[in-house]
């Protein structure tokens, strides 16, 4: 939009100039044409004699040409300067024939930063009879030409900025609807999850009693077990959902605790460390010496690194290994998740962090997840104003790095 404003402005004041050469050519030569005319003459013995007696400002009669013209001249037709009026011009003709725009040199005339000259052929019966060269001053057409540039390098900005708020404010209203169902939709997936729990609870207790009541009794022992399985995980979807519902946008500052997340990653490695050795995995944690704090809500930073941890364990062969690293960064801390698995397609990394997304069923089919994990992990570090990415190669693993602004309240620079 700015650059066809600015177009338009351009195009504008080139036609502006175009129509005020246009008018100031005119002027000049309907004056010429009128001296020309007046040009007297008359031939004896094949010889031309002119007289200029009744040529405005050249002869001896009134002016009535005077008005915005700077000097008119008269050259006889071998070029030389017969009679002038205005400042006195060089002996001999040295311009060309036609219009031209020229910057005065002469002392008498340096007021005026450029003129518009004609010189223009007088012809008679036998030939040319001599040269008019007439000129005006471009000063005031300057001047208006400079007004509107003026007028036009204010009027851009302006415009830009009417259309600007103009689009803010249209698209606001726009978006107003949107951003309602939005919430609506937000508002219905936690109610329903919330819900959702109650029921689900009762089904998990109730077929556990069963499982108890009928532990001797094979035939009841399959269908009991499968129902509290699709319970439980039943019961992650839910709490998942409910998760993803409530936690939109920025963390109230009271839910924020300060948190060294040294001692807090090294907690959660141990807890995970008999998991990973079931499996034949290697899990390393490596941290710098020095604290690094954050402001966060432990709970759901907590739920960031099991997800992120759980994945690293969960998409990797048995003798491979995780690492979990800590590093500083002037303004940040950063987290690593590093694993030497099974690795995520170039493809398929842009849509890892969308709900229920699942590189492909075949390799997940074991896993018993929703995809849900991945975008709760993103959504939770955009809620404690950090930043999550992602390099990963088929068949080499894949690492994980999150970004927390340390616990300073100042302008970061992102690593
Ligand atoms: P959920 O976490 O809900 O139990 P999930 O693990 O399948 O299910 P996400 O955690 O969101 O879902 O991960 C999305 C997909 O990204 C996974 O299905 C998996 O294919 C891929 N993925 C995630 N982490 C890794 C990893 N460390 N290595 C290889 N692939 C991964
Ligand atoms: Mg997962």
């Amino acid at each position: 939009m700015g650059s066809i404003l600015v177009l338009f402005a351009g195009v504008i004041y080139q036609i502006e100039v175009q129509d005020k050469r246009e008018a100031l050519d005119r002027l000049l030569l309907d004056k010429t044409r009128i001296m020309a005319a007046s040009v007297h003459y008359n031939i004896h013995q094949n010889q031309t004699a002119v007289d200029l007696t009744n040529v405005p400002l050249l002869g001896s009669g009134s002016h009535p040409l005077a008005e915005d013209l700077i000097y008119v001249r008269w050259y006889n037709a071998q070029g030389r300067v017969v009679r002038f009026f205005g400042v006195a011009p060089a002996n001999q003709l040295n311009t060309p024939l036609g219009y031209q725009t020229i910057q005065p040199t002469d002392r008498w005339l340096q007021h005026h930063r450029w003129l518009r000259q004609i010189t223009l052929p007088v012809e008679g019966r036998t030939g040319t009879l001599g040269y008019l060269q007439v000129a005006a001053p471009l000063t005031e057409t300057h001047n208006q030409l400079q007004e509107l540039q003026m007028a036009l390098t204010l009027a851009v900005p302006i415009a830009l900025g009417v259309i600007g708020f103009m689009g803010w404010l249209l698209s606001g209203i726009a978006m107003r609807p949107i951003r309602r169902s939005y919430q609506q939709l937000q508002r219905f997936t936690a109610d329903a999850s919330h819900e959702l729990r109650s029921p689900l609870s009762a089904i998990l207790t109730n077929a556990q009693l069963g499982l108890m009541l009928a532990s001797d009794d094979a035939r009841f022992q399959p269908p009991l077990e499968n129902i509290v399985e699709s319970a439980k995980s039943m019961g992650s979807l839910v709490n998942n959902l409910l998760l993803l519902a409530r936690h939109q946008g920025k963390l109230a500052p009271e839910l924020l605790k300060l948190l060294t997340l040294n001692p807090f990653l090294a907690e959660i490695v141990s807890q995970f460390r008999g998991l990973a050795e079931a499996q034949g995995i290697q899990l390393n944690y490596e941290q710098p010496e020095q604290a690094i704090q954050v402001w966060a809500d432990p709970d759901l930073l907590k739920q960031v690194i099991e997800n992120l941890l759980s994945n690293a364990c969960k998409y990797i062969s048995t003798g491979g290994s995780v690492r979990l690293r800590l590093v500083p960064h002037p303004g940040w801390a950063v987290v690593q998740v590093i694993d030497t698995g099974i690795g995520i397609p170039a493809m398929d990394l842009p849509y890892i962090f969308d709900r229920f997304y699942q590189v492909d069923t075949a390799r997940s089919f074991d896993s018993d997840g929703f995809g849900l994990g991945l975008a709760i992990v993103q959504q939770i570090v955009q809620a404690h104003s950090g930043h999550i990415h992602v390099m990963s190669v088929v068949g080499q693993g894949s690492t994980f790095q999150i970004e927390l602004p340390l616990k300073q309240l100042q302008l970061l620079k992102r690593p």
